[in-house]
């Protein structure tokens, strides 16, 4: 899997509305120690949740399978634009049959777990897909056959508030391996000054 962050607001939105309340404009030092200080100690400790949320993160995630993409879904507190597999199947239309041996070339399609009889069980499903594709069977029937283990990309968008839920569920060893290591790709593409955000959080 590939994160990419592709923008996020700076610590000085939030600090500024934060101090829209007190209206204590003057006494900040531009997104510097003392704002980063007010936003931890009115957004976590406080627990004025809300105000993290002025802080929002666009995310580009490339290839995670749909099994994660499926929980990551669950995650109602933000936006996905997703890869459609209506739209793009095609893509299988012009390969050449799959076998167990062509490990490689299907991984551009499939995400392994290690366990080659797993693995291997994807691998007939892609080609199972791509037959039935050959044959012109619609991307909007044929998908019903697609692994979970597809592969997908999409945009995320979410904001601190919920980025901290995300993560605290997410880089537990209780949740799936996979949303485990997109928590913390997640976490590593985030700018350092906004790590300290989620010290609690992360696993
Ligand atoms: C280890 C693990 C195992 C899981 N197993 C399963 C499973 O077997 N089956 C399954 O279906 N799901 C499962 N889930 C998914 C889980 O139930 C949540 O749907 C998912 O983690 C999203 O969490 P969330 O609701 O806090 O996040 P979000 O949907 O992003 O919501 C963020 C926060 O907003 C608030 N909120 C959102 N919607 C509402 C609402 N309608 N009412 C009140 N407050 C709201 C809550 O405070 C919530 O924490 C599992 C999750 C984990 C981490």
């Amino acid at each position: 899997m590939k994160v990419t962050l592709l923008h996020y607001t700076p610590l000085q939105i939030c600090s500024n509305a934060i101090r829209t309340c007190w209206q204590s404009f003057d006494k900040s030092d531009n997104g510097g120690e003392k704002d980063r200080e007010l936003i931890d100690r009115v957004g976590n400790k406080f627990k004025h949740s809300s105000t993290l949320e002025h802080i929002t993160y666009n995310f580009y995630i490339l290839g995670i399978s749909r099994a994660l993409l499926q929980e990551l879904a669950r995650h109602r507190m933000a936006s996905l634009s997703v890869k459609s597999t209506r739209y793009t199947l095609k893509e299988l239309k012009n390969e050449e049959a799959f076998t167990i041996n062509d490990k490689e070339r299907a991984k551009n399609y499939l995400v392994y777990t290690g366990v080659d009889e797993v693995d291997e069980a994807s691998i007939k499903s892609l080609e199972n897909l791509r037959v039935i594709l050959k044959k012109g069977i619609s991307n909007d029937k044929a998908k019903y056959c697609l692994p979970e283990s597809y592969k997908t990309e999409l945009t995320w968008s979410i904001n601190a508030r919920s980025l901290q839920n995300f993560i605290n569920l997410r880089s537990d060893k209780s949740a799936l391996w996979e949303i485990q290591d997109l928590a913390r790709e997640v976490y590593n593409t985030l700018p350092e000054e906004h790590k300290y955000l989620y010290k609690e959080q992360i696993k």
